[in-house]
Protein backbone atom coordinates (compact mmCIF):
# COMPACT_ATOMS: atom_id res chain seq x y z
CA UNK A 1 0.00 0.00 0.00
CA UNK A 2 1.13 3.50 -0.91
CA UNK A 3 0.89 6.05 1.86
CA UNK A 4 1.53 8.98 0.03
CA UNK A 5 -1.82 11.80 0.16
CA UNK A 6 -3.63 11.71 -2.92
CA UNK A 7 -3.56 14.92 -4.70
CA UNK A 8 -6.21 16.28 -6.49
CA UNK A 9 -5.28 16.57 -10.31
CA UNK A 10 -7.42 19.59 -10.59
CA UNK A 11 -7.09 21.15 -7.25
CA UNK A 12 -4.21 19.92 -6.13
CA UNK A 13 -5.83 19.21 -2.83
CA UNK A 14 -5.28 16.47 0.04
CA UNK A 15 -9.11 16.17 0.35
CA UNK A 16 -9.61 13.25 -1.20
CA UNK A 17 -11.56 10.31 -0.58
CA UNK A 18 -11.72 6.68 -2.36
CA UNK A 19 -14.57 6.18 -4.08
CA UNK A 20 -14.79 2.96 -5.12
CA UNK A 21 -12.72 1.13 -8.04
CA UNK A 22 -13.29 1.12 -11.78
CA UNK A 23 -14.16 -1.29 -14.15
CA UNK A 24 -10.76 -2.27 -14.66
CA UNK A 25 -10.02 -2.46 -10.84
CA UNK A 26 -8.66 1.13 -10.62
CA UNK A 27 -8.86 3.14 -7.10
CA UNK A 28 -11.03 5.60 -7.95
CA UNK A 29 -10.64 9.16 -5.60
CA UNK A 30 -13.43 11.80 -5.35
CA UNK A 31 -12.25 15.65 -4.36
CA UNK A 32 -13.77 16.87 -1.56
CA UNK A 33 -12.98 20.27 -1.97
CA UNK A 34 -15.82 22.63 -2.17
CA UNK A 35 -14.59 24.88 -3.80
CA UNK A 36 -12.93 22.25 -6.64
CA UNK A 37 -15.02 21.26 -9.53
CA UNK A 38 -13.51 18.01 -10.26
CA UNK A 39 -15.92 15.07 -9.13
CA UNK A 40 -13.75 11.62 -9.24
CA UNK A 41 -10.54 10.82 -10.64
CA UNK A 42 -8.50 8.13 -10.93
CA UNK A 43 -3.91 8.53 -9.71
CA UNK A 44 -2.69 5.55 -12.04
CA UNK A 45 -0.70 8.56 -13.88
CA UNK A 46 1.61 8.86 -10.77
CA UNK A 47 2.25 5.09 -10.89
CA UNK A 48 5.23 5.69 -13.42
CA UNK A 49 6.29 1.54 -13.24
CA UNK A 50 2.62 0.93 -14.27
CA UNK A 51 3.03 3.00 -17.37
CA UNK A 52 3.28 0.22 -20.03
CA UNK A 53 0.91 -1.43 -18.11
CA UNK A 54 -1.55 1.17 -18.39
CA UNK A 55 -0.80 1.71 -21.72
CA UNK A 56 -1.25 -1.45 -23.07
CA UNK A 57 -4.72 -1.23 -21.11
CA UNK A 58 -5.63 1.51 -22.77
CA UNK A 59 -4.87 0.50 -26.11
CA UNK A 60 -7.09 -2.51 -25.65
CA UNK A 61 -9.90 -0.62 -24.29
CA UNK A 62 -9.11 1.16 -27.51
CA UNK A 63 -9.02 -1.62 -30.11
CA UNK A 64 -12.60 -3.05 -27.93
CA UNK A 65 -14.22 0.43 -29.02
CA UNK A 66 -15.00 1.20 -25.69
CA UNK A 67 -15.88 5.08 -25.64
CA UNK A 68 -13.59 6.99 -22.68
ZN1 LIG B 1 -9.97 19.04 -6.35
Amino acid sequence: MVLEPVHCPDCDGIEVIKHGTTAAGKQRYRCQNSECERGTFIQEYSYAAYGTQVKQQISEMAMNGSGI
